[in-house]
């Protein structure tokens, strides 16, 4: 639908202007900074930052009947750079002019309703969403479209050139930001410096066939993550991970493509997310802060943040009933299948305590829970969820090990809907569902599979069959004749099938 078609009353807000006063604002000491420059931390006091919008009152006078309206109609639009993230320009970077947008294809991911029979395995109504469906298969490419829509319009203005954008990965930041950075050839390099030997082999292949210059580095995630925060200490580098508060405020679309899918009631209605370096959790509850406090939800939906044992830090804090007592302790990580999630030391661990803390009481009671599962948990869920038709990987697979736990705890009751966030494309992280069938997990990740959920491929070749095809070397009509019978014949008997 073109501009001018609109009706008269949304026809000025079609096409969003820019009134935003962005700056960068410090957890710690809140002081503020301009954004006319990349910042990670806040020069005073180190800790880590996020983007307001100093204008952010002038939103509150449009009403919120008023901008749902806008954002359903803005999905009728046909502009690039209004399809993805910004559709809820005003929200997510309304400094950023659409000339600078990237848009490759992030954002507004399938809310696929669970089958039937495991909704009824799990006794609760629930949805995956499918961030698997994004450009680089992972929800991470909302927060690289803001980032990089953001330096982009630094070149653009030429405030900075020559970009080397470099983060630390557990494998999907890595391949989300070399896609875009490589999109952005020539003004733009990319280096990403990954774990050895612990990330997949699907997400080690993205960032070299992006073209990324790629490192591994001995050692867990946290290893990497700080040598890249001495490379954007010491040297003239654009840091992007989601110490980067870019990355964070992108993701916030997460929130809203939810509200608007669910016509923006948000009663009876838990947001299941796994955490990792605790940047999308972040994102979630600020996205639905910012869409309370415009009145476009009326009700804030519980949280449920999902963290293996293998890999509990946040979990552990919140475990922690009197506020006044948690502290934070970094945990050493055990080998995860929820392998993208495998952090000890979460750099926004500092946002999340502030916007939990902001959540519930928004809320005026607790919205926000946290539960841990076992590994053989998410494994079994995972490939129970895609035996049903749904295309979760290992952390999909966590988020609903943990519904399943949150049901138990009575954070969740049946007149919940459950939304599960399966993070990436199962198949990223089909060498687990390998080593699951094949039975080879080592013994620290203490899986065992279940046999019942088990599938091989068999091979059909008759041993008395001499002749059978092979690429260039077709059978001669006879030989192909008995090659077709023969193999039918063995099939049918497996599957039991009944003749005509
Ligand atoms: C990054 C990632 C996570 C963890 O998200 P955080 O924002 O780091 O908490 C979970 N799942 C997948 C697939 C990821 O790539
Ligand atoms: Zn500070």
């Amino acid at each position: 639908m073109k501009p001018e078609s609109f009706p008269k009353n949304i026809r000025p807000h079609i096409i969003p202007e820019h009134k935003g006063e962005l700056v960068y604002r410090c957890l710690g000491c809140d002081r503020e900074y301009g954004i006319e420059k990349l910042l990670y931390t806040c020069p005073d006091c180190g800790m880590v930052l996020l983007i307001h919008d100093l204008n952010f009152a002038f939103l509150k006078k449009i009403p919120g009947k008023k901008w749902r309206d806008i954002f359903d109609y803005r999905r009728m639009i046909k502009i690039p750079a209004l399809k993805g993230i910004y559709r809820y320009h005003e929200f997510i970077g309304p400094i950023i002019p659409l000339s600078s947008v990237i848009y490759l294809g992030e954002g507004h991911t399938p809310l696929i309703e669970a089958n039937y029979l495991l909704q009824k395995k799990v006794g609760m109504r629930f949805f995956f969403k499918n961030d698997g469906q994004n450009p680089s298969a992972s929800f991470k490419d909302r927060g690289m479209a803001s980032a990089f829509s953001y330096i982009n319009f630094l070149v653009q203005n030429k405030l900075v050139s020559d970009v080397l954008a470099i983060c630390a990965s557990t494998g999907d930041t890595s391949a989300s930001a070399a896609l875009y950075a490589s999109y952005l050839e020539p003004n733009i390099k990319s280096a990403v410096l990954l774990p050895h030997k612990k990330v997949t082999p699907q997400q080690l292949s993205q960032p070299l066939g992006s073209g990324a210059s790629v490192f591994e580095i001995p050692g867990v995630f946290d290893d990497c993550m700080k040598i890249v925060e001495n490379l954007s200490e010491k040297y003239n580098v654009a840091l992007l991970n989601s110490k980067n508060a870019w990355r964070i405020l992108g993701q916030e679309s997460y929130s809203y493509e939810i509200a608007q899918d669910f016509e923006y009631d948000m009663s009876n209605k838990a947001i299941f997310v796994p955490i990792g370096n605790a940047g999308n959790i972040t994102a979630v509850l600020n996205g639905f802060i910012k869409f309370y406090a415009t009145g476009i939800i009326n009700v804030l939906p519980k949280i449920i943040g999902v963290q293996s044992e293998h890999a509990n830090p946040v979990f552990n804090y919140y475990s922690e009933p009197d506020a006044q007592k948690r502290k934070f302790i970094p945990v050493t990580v055990k080998p995860s299948v929820a392998q993208a999630a495998m952090i000890g030391n979460p750099v926004s661990m500092p946002r999340v305590i502030k916007l939990v803390e902001t959540y519930n009481s928004l809320a005026g009671k607790e919205r926000v829970f946290f539960v841990e599962v076992k590994e053989q948990a998410i494994m079994d869920w995972q490939i129970t969820a895609n035996r049903h038709g749904h295309i979760a990987c290992t952390h999909g697979g966590e988020c609903l090990a943990g519904l399943v736990v949150a049901v138990k705890r009575g954070f969740v009751s049946k007149k919940d809907y459950a939304v599960l966030d399966s993070t990436a494309h199962a198949l990223k992280f089909s060498g687990f569902q390998d080593m699951y069938f094949e039975n080879k997990f080592s013994h620290e990740y203490g899986i065992s599979p279940d046999k019942s959920l088990v599938n091989f491929p068999v091979l059909i070749h008759p041993k008395d069959l001499k002749k059978v095809p092979a690429p260039g070397k077709p059978l001669k009509e006879s030989d192909f004749k008995t090659f077709l019978n023969r193999v039918s014949d063995e099939i049918a008997e497996i599957l039991n099938l009944k003749n005509k």
